[in-house]
Protein backbone atom coordinates (compact mmCIF):
# COMPACT_ATOMS: atom_id res chain seq x y z
CA UNK A 1 0.00 0.00 0.00
CA UNK A 2 1.38 3.44 -0.95
CA UNK A 3 2.10 5.71 2.13
CA UNK A 4 -0.21 8.99 1.74
CA UNK A 5 0.98 12.19 0.57
CA UNK A 6 1.77 14.93 2.84
CA UNK A 7 2.13 18.63 1.84
CA UNK A 8 4.47 20.42 3.44
CA UNK A 9 3.38 23.64 4.04
CA UNK A 10 5.36 27.09 2.03
CA UNK A 11 5.37 28.73 5.35
CA UNK A 12 5.33 27.18 9.11
CA UNK A 13 6.00 29.66 11.94
CA UNK A 14 6.61 27.60 15.27
CA UNK A 15 6.24 29.84 18.72
CA UNK A 16 6.90 33.14 17.04
CA UNK A 17 7.49 35.80 19.97
CA UNK A 18 8.52 39.52 19.52
CA UNK A 19 9.20 41.48 22.57
CA UNK A 20 10.17 45.54 22.34
CA UNK A 21 11.77 47.42 25.47
CA UNK A 22 9.53 50.79 26.71
CA UNK A 23 10.80 53.41 28.91
CA UNK A 24 12.96 56.02 28.07
CA UNK A 25 17.05 55.49 27.62
CA UNK A 26 17.42 57.61 30.97
CA UNK A 27 15.08 54.79 32.43
CA UNK A 28 17.45 52.21 34.55
CA UNK A 29 14.51 49.45 34.73
CA UNK A 30 13.26 49.05 31.09
CA UNK A 31 9.72 47.86 30.67
CA UNK A 32 9.19 44.93 28.48
CA UNK A 33 6.46 45.03 26.04
CA UNK A 34 5.13 41.18 24.67
CA UNK A 35 3.55 42.13 21.12
CA UNK A 36 3.33 38.40 19.79
CA UNK A 37 3.78 35.52 22.37
CA UNK A 38 4.23 32.33 20.98
CA UNK A 39 2.11 31.95 17.66
CA UNK A 40 2.32 29.08 15.70
CA UNK A 41 0.69 28.67 12.34
CA UNK A 42 1.37 27.50 8.90
CA UNK A 43 0.77 28.88 5.38
CA UNK A 44 0.28 26.51 1.80
CA UNK A 45 0.97 27.23 -1.64
CA UNK A 46 -2.05 29.24 -2.87
CA UNK A 47 -3.54 29.83 0.26
CA UNK A 48 -4.07 33.11 2.28
CA UNK A 49 -4.25 32.91 5.59
CA UNK A 50 -5.65 36.08 7.31
CA UNK A 51 -4.83 37.55 10.72
CA UNK A 52 -7.61 39.34 12.62
CA UNK A 53 -8.06 41.21 15.69
CA UNK A 54 -7.95 45.06 17.31
CA UNK A 55 -5.36 47.53 16.96
CA UNK A 56 -2.05 46.90 18.53
CA UNK A 57 -2.70 43.13 18.99
CA UNK A 58 0.50 41.92 17.03
CA UNK A 59 -1.13 41.57 13.98
CA UNK A 60 1.11 43.49 12.03
CA UNK A 61 4.41 42.45 14.05
CA UNK A 62 3.43 39.46 13.16
CA UNK A 63 3.88 40.24 9.75
CA UNK A 64 6.71 42.10 9.87
CA UNK A 65 8.79 39.41 12.20
CA UNK A 66 8.47 36.91 9.67
CA UNK A 67 9.80 38.59 6.27
CA UNK A 68 12.48 39.94 9.02
CA UNK A 69 11.80 43.35 8.71
CA UNK A 70 12.18 43.47 12.65
CA UNK A 71 14.53 40.79 14.65
CA UNK A 72 12.07 38.26 16.72
CA UNK A 73 12.64 37.44 20.29
CA UNK A 74 12.18 33.45 19.88
CA UNK A 75 10.34 31.13 17.62
CA UNK A 76 11.46 29.93 14.23
CA UNK A 77 9.69 30.41 10.64
CA UNK A 78 10.43 27.70 7.80
CA UNK A 79 10.36 28.68 4.59
CA UNK A 80 10.40 25.48 2.06
CA UNK A 81 11.40 23.76 5.05
CA UNK A 82 14.52 25.73 5.99
CA UNK A 83 14.58 28.18 9.14
CA UNK A 84 15.08 31.77 7.73
CA UNK A 85 15.68 33.18 11.52
CA UNK A 86 19.25 30.88 11.30
CA UNK A 87 20.45 32.29 8.09
CA UNK A 88 23.11 34.92 8.09
CA UNK A 89 22.12 38.05 6.45
CA UNK A 90 24.10 37.19 2.90
CA UNK A 91 21.91 33.88 2.68
CA UNK A 92 18.65 35.54 3.82
CA UNK A 93 19.15 37.90 0.81
CA UNK A 94 19.15 35.34 -1.75
CA UNK A 95 15.25 33.78 -0.89
CA UNK A 96 14.65 37.64 0.05
CA UNK A 97 12.86 37.92 -3.17
CA UNK A 98 10.72 35.37 -2.75
CA UNK A 99 9.10 36.99 0.38
CA UNK A 100 7.57 40.35 -0.18
CA UNK A 101 4.90 42.71 1.46
CA UNK A 102 2.13 45.44 0.57
CA UNK A 103 2.12 48.30 2.89
CA UNK A 104 -1.48 49.83 3.92
CA UNK A 105 -0.39 53.12 3.32
CA UNK A 106 0.96 52.99 -1.03
CA UNK A 107 1.92 56.38 -0.55
CA UNK A 108 4.23 56.13 2.55
CA UNK A 109 5.73 53.00 0.66
CA UNK A 110 6.56 55.21 -2.83
CA UNK A 111 8.95 58.09 -3.21
CA UNK A 112 7.46 60.71 -4.23
CA UNK A 113 10.56 62.46 -6.52
CA UNK A 114 11.15 59.18 -8.30
CA UNK A 115 8.85 57.92 -11.33
CA UNK A 116 6.91 54.91 -11.05
CA UNK A 117 8.98 52.68 -13.90
CA UNK A 118 11.84 53.69 -11.72
CA UNK A 119 10.14 52.71 -8.37
CA UNK A 120 9.04 49.45 -9.73
CA UNK A 121 12.62 48.50 -11.44
CA UNK A 122 14.62 49.61 -8.09
CA UNK A 123 14.22 46.04 -6.23
CA UNK A 124 15.67 44.77 -9.48
CA UNK A 125 18.79 46.94 -9.76
CA UNK A 126 19.47 45.97 -6.02
CA UNK A 127 19.04 42.50 -6.54
CA UNK A 128 21.37 42.78 -10.17
CA UNK A 129 18.47 41.36 -11.98
CA UNK A 130 18.18 41.50 -16.15
CA UNK A 131 19.58 44.25 -18.19
CA UNK A 132 18.51 48.17 -18.38
CA UNK A 133 15.62 47.17 -21.37
CA UNK A 134 14.54 43.67 -19.48
CA UNK A 135 13.72 45.42 -16.44
CA UNK A 136 11.66 48.10 -17.98
CA UNK A 137 10.17 45.37 -19.97
CA UNK A 138 8.80 43.92 -16.89
CA UNK A 139 7.87 46.50 -15.30
CA UNK A 140 5.62 47.43 -18.67
CA UNK A 141 4.21 43.93 -17.79
CA UNK A 142 3.50 43.86 -14.36
CA UNK A 143 1.75 47.48 -14.92
CA UNK A 144 -0.25 46.13 -17.45
CA UNK A 145 -1.16 43.26 -15.23
CA UNK A 146 -2.81 45.83 -12.19
CA UNK A 147 -4.37 47.29 -15.12
CA UNK A 148 -2.24 50.20 -16.26
CA UNK A 149 -0.51 51.13 -19.03
CA UNK A 150 3.17 52.22 -20.84
CA UNK A 151 1.88 55.37 -19.97
CA UNK A 152 2.14 55.48 -16.29
CA UNK A 153 5.55 54.10 -16.73
CA UNK A 154 6.79 58.03 -16.39
CA UNK A 155 4.56 59.07 -13.75
CA UNK A 156 4.92 60.24 -10.14
CA UNK A 157 2.74 59.23 -7.37
CA UNK A 158 1.10 62.07 -6.39
CA UNK A 159 -0.82 61.68 -9.99
CA UNK A 160 -2.05 58.24 -9.01
CA UNK A 161 -5.44 58.31 -6.80
CA UNK A 162 -5.33 55.75 -3.74
CA UNK A 163 -6.64 52.87 -5.23
CA UNK A 164 -4.15 53.21 -8.14
CA UNK A 165 -1.31 53.75 -5.89
CA UNK A 166 -2.05 50.68 -3.99
CA UNK A 167 -2.19 48.60 -7.22
CA UNK A 168 1.65 50.13 -7.65
CA UNK A 169 2.26 48.89 -4.53
CA UNK A 170 1.60 45.48 -5.55
CA UNK A 171 2.82 45.57 -8.52
CA UNK A 172 6.08 46.45 -7.11
CA UNK A 173 5.70 43.34 -4.67
CA UNK A 174 5.33 41.28 -7.41
CA UNK A 175 8.33 42.48 -9.06
CA UNK A 176 10.91 39.61 -8.34
CA UNK A 177 8.43 36.91 -8.67
CA UNK A 178 7.99 36.47 -5.02
CA UNK A 179 6.09 32.59 -3.83
CA UNK A 180 4.76 34.56 -0.61
CA UNK A 181 3.20 38.30 0.60
CA UNK A 182 2.45 39.63 3.72
CA UNK A 183 -0.70 42.07 2.96
CA UNK A 184 -1.03 44.52 5.59
CA UNK A 185 -4.08 45.96 6.00
CA UNK A 186 -3.63 46.93 1.91
CA UNK A 187 -7.52 47.70 1.76
CA UNK A 188 -8.27 49.78 4.99
CA UNK A 189 -6.98 53.12 4.09
CA UNK A 190 -9.23 53.02 1.18
CA UNK A 191 -12.91 53.56 -0.07
CA UNK A 192 -15.29 51.07 -0.12
CA UNK A 193 -15.82 51.07 -3.56
CA UNK A 194 -11.90 50.35 -4.48
CA UNK A 195 -11.51 48.00 -1.64
CA UNK A 196 -13.34 44.98 -3.43
CA UNK A 197 -11.49 46.08 -6.41
CA UNK A 198 -7.91 45.69 -4.87
CA UNK A 199 -8.89 42.59 -3.11
CA UNK A 200 -10.57 40.59 -6.46
CA UNK A 201 -7.01 42.21 -8.09
CA UNK A 202 -5.36 40.30 -5.09
CA UNK A 203 -7.25 36.86 -5.77
CA UNK A 204 -6.58 36.91 -9.46
CA UNK A 205 -3.03 37.22 -8.85
CA UNK A 206 -3.10 34.12 -6.13
CA UNK A 207 -4.53 32.42 -9.20
CA UNK A 208 -2.06 33.25 -12.37
CA UNK A 209 0.69 33.35 -10.66
CA UNK A 210 0.08 30.94 -7.29
CA UNK A 211 0.73 32.94 -4.71
CA UNK A 212 0.23 32.48 -0.75
CA UNK A 213 -0.60 35.36 1.00
CA UNK A 214 -0.70 36.17 5.04
CA UNK A 215 -3.72 38.44 4.85
CA UNK A 216 -3.61 41.84 7.74
CA UNK A 217 -6.67 42.85 8.69
CA UNK A 218 -8.84 44.14 11.17
CA UNK A 219 -12.34 44.51 8.69
CA UNK A 220 -13.70 40.76 9.46
CA UNK A 221 -16.19 41.16 6.32
CA UNK A 222 -12.72 42.10 4.54
CA UNK A 223 -10.77 38.98 5.81
CA UNK A 224 -13.81 36.75 5.00
CA UNK A 225 -13.99 37.48 0.91
CA UNK A 226 -9.76 36.64 1.14
CA UNK A 227 -8.78 34.49 3.68
CA UNK A 228 -9.24 30.52 3.60
CA UNK A 229 -7.73 30.26 7.07
CA UNK A 230 -8.24 32.89 9.86
CA UNK A 231 -6.28 33.40 13.09
CA UNK A 232 -7.46 35.45 15.80
CA UNK A 233 -5.67 37.42 17.31
CA UNK A 234 -5.82 39.13 21.32
CA UNK A 235 -2.78 41.24 23.05
CA UNK A 236 -0.37 38.87 20.92
CA UNK A 237 -1.76 35.98 21.48
CA UNK A 238 -3.37 33.28 18.87
CA UNK A 239 -6.76 32.37 20.64
CA UNK A 240 -8.76 30.90 17.78
CA UNK A 241 -7.56 29.56 14.37
CA UNK A 242 -9.70 27.53 11.62
CA UNK A 243 -11.06 27.57 8.12
CA UNK A 244 -13.14 30.70 6.81
CA UNK A 245 -16.50 29.15 6.89
CA UNK A 246 -16.08 27.18 9.90
CA UNK A 247 -14.80 30.24 11.96
CA UNK A 248 -18.01 32.14 10.51
CA UNK A 249 -20.40 29.18 11.13
CA UNK A 250 -19.21 27.89 14.49
CA UNK A 251 -17.00 30.45 16.61
CA UNK A 252 -15.86 28.89 20.00
CA UNK A 253 -13.48 31.51 22.02
CA UNK A 254 -15.46 34.47 23.80
CA UNK A 255 -13.30 36.92 22.01
CA UNK A 256 -14.06 35.78 17.81
CA UNK A 257 -17.34 35.60 19.29
CA UNK A 258 -17.70 39.19 20.40
CA UNK A 259 -16.18 40.26 17.19
CA UNK A 260 -18.09 38.27 14.94
CA UNK A 261 -21.37 39.78 16.58
CA UNK A 262 -20.44 43.18 15.63
CA UNK A 263 -19.89 42.36 12.01
CA UNK A 264 -23.60 43.83 10.10
CA UNK A 265 -25.70 41.27 8.12
CA UNK A 266 -27.41 41.80 4.86
CA UNK A 267 -30.44 40.22 5.76
CA UNK A 268 -33.37 42.07 8.14
CA UNK A 269 -35.04 39.12 8.77
CA UNK A 270 -31.73 37.67 10.60
CA UNK A 271 -31.32 39.34 14.45
CA UNK A 272 -28.42 39.24 15.82
CA UNK A 273 -27.14 40.27 19.78
CA UNK A 274 -24.13 41.77 20.09
CA UNK A 275 -21.71 41.09 22.26
CA UNK A 276 -20.07 44.23 23.73
CA UNK A 277 -16.82 43.74 26.19
CA UNK A 278 -16.46 45.44 28.90
CA UNK A 279 -13.05 47.64 29.68
CA UNK A 280 -10.85 48.51 27.51
CA UNK A 281 -8.17 46.35 26.24
CA UNK A 282 -4.96 46.19 28.62
CA UNK A 283 -1.49 47.39 27.80
CA UNK A 284 1.34 44.69 26.08
CA UNK A 285 3.49 46.09 28.87
CA UNK A 286 1.17 44.57 31.89
CA UNK A 287 0.01 41.23 30.14
CA UNK A 288 -3.08 39.75 32.74
CA UNK A 289 -1.78 36.62 34.04
CA UNK A 290 -3.52 33.08 33.50
CA UNK A 291 -5.85 33.43 30.07
CA UNK A 292 -4.94 37.58 28.23
CA UNK A 293 -8.43 37.97 27.92
CA UNK A 294 -10.34 37.51 31.65
CA UNK A 295 -10.25 41.17 32.65
CA UNK A 296 -13.00 41.06 30.13
CA UNK A 297 -13.93 37.95 29.67
CA UNK A 298 -18.28 37.44 30.30
CA UNK A 299 -17.49 33.48 30.93
CA UNK A 300 -14.22 34.39 32.85
CA UNK A 301 -13.95 31.78 35.81
CA UNK A 302 -11.38 31.55 39.05
CA UNK A 303 -8.96 29.10 37.09
CA UNK A 304 -8.76 31.92 34.24
CA UNK A 305 -7.40 34.31 36.29
CA UNK A 306 -4.43 32.00 37.03
CA UNK A 307 -3.83 29.28 34.33
CA UNK A 308 -2.86 29.61 30.92
CA UNK A 309 -5.11 27.83 28.55
CA UNK A 310 -3.48 25.99 25.55
CA UNK A 311 -4.63 25.47 22.06
CA UNK A 312 -7.07 22.75 22.04
CA UNK A 313 -8.18 20.62 19.06
CA UNK A 314 -11.56 20.88 18.71
CA UNK A 315 -12.32 19.62 14.71
CA UNK A 316 -9.60 18.86 11.98
CA UNK A 317 -9.46 22.50 10.92
CA UNK A 318 -10.61 23.85 14.14
CA UNK A 319 -8.29 25.25 17.68
CA UNK A 320 -9.22 27.26 20.07
CA UNK A 321 -7.70 28.37 23.03
CA UNK A 322 -9.86 28.54 26.25
CA UNK A 323 -10.74 26.44 29.34
CA UNK A 324 -14.28 26.23 28.56
CA UNK A 325 -13.33 23.74 25.76
CA UNK A 326 -10.76 21.48 27.74
CA UNK A 327 -12.38 18.08 29.03
FE1 LIG B 1 -12.76 33.38 28.98
FE2 LIG B 1 -11.52 31.69 30.63
FE3 LIG B 1 -11.85 31.07 28.06
FE4 LIG B 1 -10.15 32.95 28.77
S1 LIG B 1 -10.01 30.80 29.28
S2 LIG B 1 -11.59 33.05 27.12
S3 LIG B 1 -11.21 33.91 30.47
S4 LIG B 1 -13.46 31.36 29.60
Amino acid sequence: MSSPIVIEPLIRVENLKKSFSAGSSFSIKKKEVRAVNDISFEIYEGETFGIVGESGCGKSTTGRTILRLTEPSGGKVFYNGQNIFELKEKEFRKIRQDLQMVFQDPFASLDPKKRIGYSLEESMIIQKVGTKEERRNRVLELLEKVGFNEDHYDKFPHEFSGGQRQRIGIARALVLNPKFIVCDEPVSALDVSIQSQILNLLKQLQVDLGLAYLFIGHDLSVVRYIADRIGVMYLGEMVEKSTTDELFANPLHPYTKSLLSAVPIPDPDIKKERIILKGDVPSPIHIPSGCVFHTRCPFAMERCKEEKPVAIHVGENHEVQCHLYDK
